[in-house]
């Protein structure tokens, strides 16, 4: 499949238009932010990682029923995708806590919550995607109730499924944060899953094996992707 014009170019990612009109292709940039792009940067050799990690996990997903985006790998740093237009939510799932809730609820990062949390994040960079609940969703009609029902359903149901699959690699599953979108009157799981949109924790270590090692200037980025890859995909 050959890439046409460049619809869209963010952060982490570029998305072309292809000949056909129903479908996209995704490329995985090195390109690296943090904190509102305030913080800038590049991690050689993460486009690949992230395209080939989210697409085994896209496919681990589509294996037990969770409608997405993702069609096929194309090469090191493509994947193809079906076109969707966004919902403009951010949903975040937490295990344990860290990063915002920490700092929200002044909790240490590291504790276990009893049962996993879901935030709704509205997707804003210029309002830092301020912290937004179900009844602004329905009131601002960013999504319906039928949506919503669908996406927070399906984010429980990723999340046990993903825990499992970390697990078995030796990985802590503390949170992640996932984007949906509509696409022929249907809601498919959208973006990425990766080291840049989870946490991930080190099973023996508690080691962070993700982007924070980025933006906490902790050293040893590339490798601690590198090392994910290596568990997912060896
Ligand atoms: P927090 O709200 O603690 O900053 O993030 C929770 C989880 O969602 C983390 O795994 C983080 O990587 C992911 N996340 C939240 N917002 C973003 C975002 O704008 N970009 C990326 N790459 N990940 C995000």
């Amino acid at each position: 499949m050959q890439k046409l014009k460049l619809l869209y170019e963010g952060k982490a990612k570029k998305v072309y238009e292809t000949p056909d009109a129903d479908l996209l292709i995704q490329e995985f940039k090195d390109d690296a932010t943090a904190f509102d792009a305030t913080k800038r940067g590049t991690i050689a050799g993460k486009g690949v990682v992230n395209n080939k990690i989210s697409a085994r996990i896209f496919e681990l997903l589509d294996t037990k029923g969770v409608a997405t985006h993702f069609v096929k790998l194309l090469s090191d740093r493509d994947m193809l995708i079906k076109k969707v237009k966004i919902v403009p939510l951010e949903v975040t799932i937490r295990n344990i806590v860290a990063g915002g809730m920490s700092k929200l609820l002044d909790i240490e990062e590291g504790r276990r919550l009893k049962t996993p949390v879901l935030e709704y994040h509205y997707k804003e960079d210029k309002l830092h995607d301020p912290l937004i609940n179900d009844y602004h969703i329905r009131a601002l009609e960013l999504a319906t109730d039928a949506e919503l029902e669908e996406i927070s359903s399906s984010s429980f149901t990723i999340n046990e499924i993903l825990r499992r699959f970390f697990e078995e690699k030796n990985l802590i599953l503390v949170d992640f944060k996932l984007e949906f979108g509509r696409h022929k009157g249907r809601i498919l799981l959208a973006d990425e899953i990766s080291p840049d949109t989870c946490r991930l924790w080190d099973k023996a270590t508690n080691e962070k094996l993700d982007k924070d090692r980025f933006r906490r200037d902790l050293g040893n980025v590339e490798e601690a992707y590198q090392e994910v890859y290596r568990r997912v995909l060896g």
